[in-house]
């Protein structure tokens, strides 16, 4: 049965979006505080409240830094997938880097759990089409990595083909999961989580995940920790659009997500496919 939610976590710090990249170079994150532990703590405790799983996409170098608490999402029955080592755009990095950054993420994260990883996603929804043939020779299942949806400058668009479905299967044997979006007039609102999320009244959100559920597709969702962050430092430098994508709503997830989760409950996106 897959209708039902299908919740997932990125893991990784508040300065490390694409957004901020500009104010916080690669070289500024050692010594950077990573705000993680709360917010995951709220997270972890939502998520037991209503007896929902869920998938953690991490980062490497997050599990690098703090794996104890890595091991803690695990300990608690959720999904640990890779979100690559250290959050750069595949399209900039190019088959050869995206591949050592790849495995050394899935590395460290497997020593961590100590079992497979089956799961990925794409920093940034950044998915150019040689990826899904890497991450099956590294002993990838699936990836979760395309967002089908209004424009955004740095998500790849979905190919026409898949256009509609919820999940597919490349050529190469990877399985695709989609993140949920709404389609309402001809157009794709971005229904997955992000943005809309935080600023939509809840109700009006779950309306729209009922009308996807209704339809006999799973929602899936996705979320970040500094979402749930509230008191995260503000930076001043970045554009308006970028701040404005950012810091809209951060007071309310917590809240909406509690609500999303006890009336839809909650599973990890690995339980969508077989094998
Ligand atoms: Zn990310």
């Amino acid at each position: 049965m897959n209708a039902g939610v299908f919740a997932s976590f990125d893991l990784e710090a508040w300065f490390q979006v694409e957004n901020l990249r500009p104010a916080f170079p690669p070289e500024s994150w050692d010594a950077l505080d990573l705000r993680l532990a709360e917010p995951i703590e709220r997270v972890l405790e939502i998520l037991a409240k209503h007896q929902a799983k869920a998938t953690f996409f991490v980062l490497g170098c997050i599990a690098e830094r703090e794996p104890d608490l890595v091991s803690r999402i695990a300990a608690a029955g959720h999904e640990i997938a890779c979100h690559g080592y250290a959050h750069q755009l595949p399209s900039r990095l190019g088959p050869r880097l995206f591949r050592e950054d790849l495995c050394r993420a899935r590395d460290i994260l497997e020593g961590i759990v100590g079992k497979g990883i089956a799961g990925f996603r794409a920093p940034s929804f950044n998915y150019p089409p040689w990826i899904p043939e890497i991450l099956v020779k590294e002993g990838f299942l699936y990836s979760s990595s395309l967002f089908p949806t209004v424009a955004h400058d740095r998500y790849t668009p979905v190919p026409p083909d898949v256009k509609g479905k919820w999940l597919f299967q490349w050529e190469c044997g990877l399985h695709e999961i989609l993140v949920s979006s709404l389609p309402v007039a001809g157009r794709h609102l971005p229904w997955g989580g992000g943005g809309y999320f935080r600023i939509l009244p809840s109700g009006l959100f779950r309306a729209g995940v009922q009308k996807i559920l209704r339809e006999g597709r799973p929602f899936v969702f996705y979320l970040h920790p500094w979402e749930i962050d509230p008191d995260q430092p503000r930076v001043r430098t970045i554009s308006r659009t970028a701040r404005f994508r950012h810091y809209l709503g951060l007071s309310h997830t917590a809240r909406h997500l509690d609500k999303l989760l006890a009336r839809f409950g909650g599973r990890p996106l690995r339980s969508l496919i077989s094998g």
